[in-house]
C-alpha cells in the first residue's frame, strides 16, 4: 500500500496502524488540513446579504 500525506506529500509506507494520524503523516498535517477547511468555511463572505433595516414585517401580529 502506497499512501502519501495529502498535505505535505510525504510517503507513508507500511500499515495504517503505523500512522496514527492517517491519512496524514503527522498531527501537524492533520491540523493543517483541519485549519484549511475550517478556514474556507469562515472565509465565505456574507457581502451579498443586504442589511435589512425594515423590521415592520414582524409587527403584523401585534393585533
Ligand atoms: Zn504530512
Amino acid at each position: 500500500m502506497k499512501v502519501k500525506c495529502p498535505i505535505c506529500d510525504r510517503a507513508m509506507p507500511g500499515q495504517k496502524v503505523e500512522w496514527p494520524d492517517h491519512p496524514f503523516c503527522s498531527p501537524r498535517c492533520r491540523m493543517i488540513d483541519l485549519g484549511r477547511w475550517l478556514g474556507e468555511d469562515y472565509k465565505i463572505p456574507a457581502k451579498n446579504q443586504p442589511v435589512d433595516e425594515d423590521e415592520s414585517s414582524d409587527k403584523e401580529d401585534l393585533d
